[in-house]
């Protein structure tokens, strides 16, 4: 099922999200309908606070042309940061139309649980990293604008507040605070 985006600003987006306890089917459904919304947008991640899931749990496909590439996070940490500091420009479903450079470590090592409950530790670098730090980011209501330079914000402005009042309109379903009544927390 492809689950409706939430859209900046929604203020859901800005929250804390809940550990997952125990990976029921309620958690399962949500992964799944998290693959194929992220899939349709398209795009190369996806949080549950972006489906308005009250979550720690984030998916990412780093080669939108690869479904092996997919990969689903529960209760992630990010162990250690490494390697050099790296500019790179992104994007959030959440943010249509919005892109900027961040800077990011290059390599992160991640902990987390899989779907079937097991916790792993993996390594990443480079754009799959980057792609997991911006996920993480969600779960804890920060979001890729939160760490940009001030400057480079303010030149975003007139971009946001496109966003803000609705006057860009994503190719894929979202909610909007100003647009339509807010939905209810999922999970
Ligand atoms: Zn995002």
């Amino acid at each position: 099922m492809i689950l409706p985006i939430a859209l900046y600003p929604h203020p859901f987006l800005r929250r804390r999200m809940q550990p997952v306890e125990k990976i029921t089917d309620e958690i399962q459904a949500l992964a799944e309908n998290m693959i194929e919304t992220m899939r349709n947008a398209p795009g190369v991640g996806l949080a549950a606070p972006q489906v308005l899931a009250d979550a720690r749990l984030f998916v990412i496909q780093p080669d939108t042309e690869d479904p092996s590439t997919t990969q689903v996070f529960i209760n992630p940490e990010i162990i250690a940061r490494e390697g050099k500091m790296e500019l790179y420009e992104e994007g959030c479903l959440s943010i249509p139309g919005v892109l900027a450079k961040v800077r990011r470590p290059w390599v992160i090592r991640v902990r987390f649980q899989d779907l079937k409950g097991q916790w792993q530790e993996a390594r990443f670098e480079g754009f799959p990293a980057r792609v997991i730090q911006h996920e993480f980011d969600h779960l804890d209501g920060v979001l890729f604008l939160d760490r940009l330079p001030q400057l480079r914000r303010r030149l975003l402005r007139k971009d946001l507040q496109a966003v803000e009042e609705g006057k860009i309109r994503p190719g894929y379903p979202f909610v909007h605070p100003r647009l339509r009544p807010q939905p209810q927390t999922i999970g």
